[in-house]
């Protein structure tokens, strides 16, 4: 009864209601028990929205869903290695809000905002505030990408492109698409999984009718975030013609085991997504905790390939300052 009424609402109703009191959360999951362990955030602060909370199991503690979310004291430790910008992007902005790291295609931070807050976030420290694009540097973008021949596709990326209302997005999507050099639009997004109303019709029936190919590589990490209703809006953008990709990022106790990946890559096909990346993640200031070792990773990544398809493995990488492209785990050394 309360999972209808929450997906009654909009998309942008269902974003401003997003849980940011921890107290709530507890209460909701029957987790009160759990209060005086609570540590809350001065930064980064928790927040979730109801639908992705729906999709938690009352009363565990240890729900891979509310482990990406619930503020946890070990984000306050420091350790040695885990810094505040993992991937050095402050210093490969070109301009302001465009990172150029790879040849031929940038990534354009439309917005600072998401609709979740994800503990192992490796953007968790980034200065949005003086790394967005303001209206007026649209036209210095635009421009850039014209001056380089060798960029055939723009990624609109974040924060989460998604959280940005249609009229805006529809804006950059008119201008990009007016560069002739452009095949690609590829948008990362958490929302489908965490708010999938925001694949409304206006959104699909817009994508479906651009010039360029549009990719959409949404983040899952558990096959429990694709309830029936995500699948359902996820196969929406499917039948729009929409390239449907999935990025993890592996957790530790939350999804690095053979079972959960092997269900998440079942479930994200049966919703018509293919895996493209597991990420061993980034190393964040706060997030030593979700941290794996990498023979672990690989140890899994062997038995994934004993149980799937070669087309629902994803690729195993990591990604490092300075490189141009994200790097490939080397699985061999460990057989
Ligand atoms: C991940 C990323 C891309 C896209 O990489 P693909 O391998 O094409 O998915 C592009 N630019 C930056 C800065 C990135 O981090
Ligand atoms: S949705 Fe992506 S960018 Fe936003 S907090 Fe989660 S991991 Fe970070």
């Amino acid at each position: 009864m309360i999972n209808h009424l929450i997906l009654q609402k909009n998309w942008q109703t269902q974003l401003s209601e997003a849980i940011s009191s921890i107290d709530e959360l507890l209460v909701i999951l029957k987790l009160e028990s759990l209060r005086s362990q609570i540590y809350v955030p001065t930064h980064f602060e928790l927040r979730v929205p109801r639908a992705f909370v729906a999709k938690m199991q009352v009363g565990d503690t240890n729900d891979p869903l509310l482990r990406q979310v619930l503020p946890d004291q070990r984000e306050q430790i420091a350790v040695t290695g885990y810094v505040a910008d993992p991937l050095a992007e402050n210093s490969q902005n070109p301009l302001t809000g465009l990172l150029h790291k790879y040849q031929s295609r940038v990534l354009l931070t439309v917005t600072g905002a998401c609709a979740i807050h994800c503990r192992y976030c490796f953007r968790q420290h980034f200065d949005y505030q003086s790394n967005l694009p303001k209206a007026s540097a649209q036209d210095g973008i635009i421009r850039y990408i014209h001056e380089h021949p060798e960029i055939n596709e723009v990624i609109l990326s974040g924060g989460d492109p998604l959280s940005v209302s249609n009229r805006r997005l529809f804006g950059w999507l008119e201008r990009l698409e007016a560069i002739p050099q452009l095949t690609t639009i590829r948008l990362h997004t958490r929302l489908p999984v965490v708010i999938p109303e925001r694949l409304d019709a206006e959104l699909l029936e817009r994508l479906a009718s651009s010039r360029c190919q549009i990719v959409m590589v949404i983040h899952c990490n558990h096959a429990n975030e694709i309830d029936d209703t995500t699948a359902q809006h996820l196969q929406r953008a499917r039948a729009a013609g929409i390239t449907l990709l999935n990025q993890t990022v592996l957790l530790r106790d939350i999804n690095d085991d053979v079972e959960t990946q092997v269900a998440l890559s079942q479930r994200l096909f049966a919703a018509g997504v293919l895996p493209y990346y597991l990420h061993v993640l980034d190393k964040v200031a706060g997030g030593a905790h979700f941290d794996s070792s990498e023979n672990e990773a690989i140890a899994l990544y062997w038995t994934l390939l004993e149980r799937l398809p070669g087309y629902l493995v994803p690729k195993l990488v990591r990604e490092l300052p300075n490189r141009a492209f994200k790097v490939p785990v080397d699985i061999y050394k460990l057989r």
